[in-house]
């Protein structure tokens, strides 16, 4: 199954400019089977969801994206809206009490512009981001970032033995698909797609 994991629609994410049903529209047109909601601390109803998807013959999962004080972290399966500041290893506590799954979203967003890869910072030296230590994966492809910051996510999961999944992280229509992870199985709700994840098969691709 191909699923973009990573998505903000409007209002939810204020951000965004992703009407939800043109959202289901483009998805379907690209040849997605399936999304995950993830607005900025937000999560969806699941009726809001269900009525979404209606016949579209899509699936739609609802996650969140929340901001800690160390990077912004995707959690699935986590029945819980955080507000306020909240420490990545607090979030690990509540991932885990939960037995919900989190992933580092674009963790070395800015590294080129930063000019981090002026210092040359070196794969082991960015596996020391702290963050890395209370997450269970790492998103190594994100649609909003450089080639390089993908590329240094992608050798640093590999480094440190984390899945590594991908996810467009749209805000505009045209830009829904540009990575997805891909699973073998079929996937019908969020429990079993939080299952799957922590089974950690599935694969990183260019969903357009
Ligand atoms: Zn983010
Ligand atoms: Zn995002």
């Amino acid at each position: 199954m191909k699923i973009d994991l990573h998505l903000h629609t409007a209002p939810r994410s204020q951000c965004s400019y992703i009407d939800p049903i043109e959202l289901v529209a483009e998805a379907k047109k690209i040849g997605l089977d399936g999304f995950c909601l993830t607005e900025h601390q937000v999560l969806w109803d699941i009726e809001a969801v269900q009525e979404l998807a209606g016949d579209s013959g899509l699936t739609i999962f609802r996650g969140n994206e929340i901001t800690t004080a160390q990077g912004d972290v995707l959690v699935y399966g986590l029945e819980k809206d955080i507000q306020g500041i909240i420490t990545v290893q607090e979030l690990h506590q509540e991932v885990q009490a939960a037995g919900a799954y989190s992933i580092l979203a674009h963790p070395f967003r800015g590294f080129k512009t930063f000019g981090i890869s002026d210092l040359h910072m070196s794969v082991e030296q960015a596996c020391k981001k702290k963050a890395l230590q209370f997450v269970n994966a790492v998103e190594i492809r994100n649609g909003k970032v450089t080639d390089q910051d993908n590329e240094m996510a992608e050798k640093v999961a590999n480094k440190l033995g984390l899945p590594g999944t991908g996810g467009s992280d749209a805000h505009n229509v045209d830009d829904v698909g540009t990575f997805i992870t891909v699973f073998e199985q079929e996937i019908q709700n969020d429990r079993q797609l939080l299952e799957a994840l922590h089974a950690g098969i599935f694969t990183v691709e260019a969903g357009r």
